[in-house]
């Protein structure tokens, strides 16, 4: 079904100034791929990422994505999209304080179409051993393994990744893009990844990379390699 992005423009007014956050961005995403978004500060790619999701609307365009055509949706209809195929890894991790690690992951569960349980999950993430921690207990490499689980039991048919192991150290990071080769791999989702780390466009079969709101170049990777053996940078 696609990804299909046509000729978005987005608009943010900053008292007189205009800021363009994304020009006239085109781009076919194919389903069951990995790809990464890169591109410097600013040029547009948490915008891109956040109107593919729908959390942010646009001003022109279209984007149809699992069989709508979101300018066509109104706020209602948008949160009903959100929560039937769409999933969000943020580079802070975004878990609730006040909730445990499986509390957190539970969170995802109100639409579940994951084959697998909580128990099968927590081991899948590592986490199994911490399912009664709180965020604050945990490392950040645990928290965003956290933020995953709860994406692994939603199993949205998109997972959209806005910087997720940005704030992670090599190896740590590695791990989660593990995770996340094996969302795409083993249930065949639709893996977006934003990174400044152009090294993990190596495991993507798709690399988009943007410049100033405009999307500059698309390159399809034949051979994505493991995570493992992504160049860190
Ligand atoms: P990136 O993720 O590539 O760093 P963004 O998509 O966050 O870029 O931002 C693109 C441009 O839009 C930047 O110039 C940024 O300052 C601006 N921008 C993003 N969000 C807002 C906002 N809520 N209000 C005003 N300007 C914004
Ligand atoms: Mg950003």
């Amino acid at each position: 079904m696609a990804i299909k992005v046509s000729n978005v423009q987005k608009t943010y007014q900053s008292g007189e100034v205009a800021i363009h956050a994304l020009r006239n961005a085109s781009l076919t995403i194919p389903d069951r791929e990995i790809v990464t978004i890169l591109g410097p500060s600013g040029s547009g790619k948490s915008t891109l990422l956040n109107v593919i999701g729908g959390i942010d609307g646009f001003d022109k365009g279209s984007i149809e994505i699992a069989g709508s055509k979101l300018e066509e949706l109104n706020n209602h209809q948008l949160t009903e999209f959100r929560r039937k195929h769409i999933g969000f890894i943020f580079q802070q991790y975004n878990l609730i304080p006040a909730l445990t690690v499986e509390e957190n992951i539970e969170v995802g569960k109100e639409l579940s179409t994951s084959p697998l349980d909580m128990k099968e999950i927590l081991e899948k993430v590592g986490m199994l051993d911490k399912k009664d921690k709180f965020p604050y207990q945990l490392s950040g490499g645990e928290q965003q393994r956290a933020a995953i689980a709860r994406a692994l039991i939603k199993n949205p048919e998109f997972l959209l990744c806005d910087e997720p192991t940005g704030a992670l150290d090599e190896d740590t990071g590695k791990n989660i893009l593990h995770l996340l080769k094996f969302v795409n791999q083993t249930f065949g989702r639709t893996v977006l990844i934003i990174t400044h780390n152009q090294g993990i466009g190596e495991m993507a079969h798709r690399v988009i990379r943007m410049k100033s709101g405009e999307i500059i170049e698309t390159d399809e990777n034949e051979t994505p390699i493991d995570p493992e053996r992504v160049t860190w940078a």
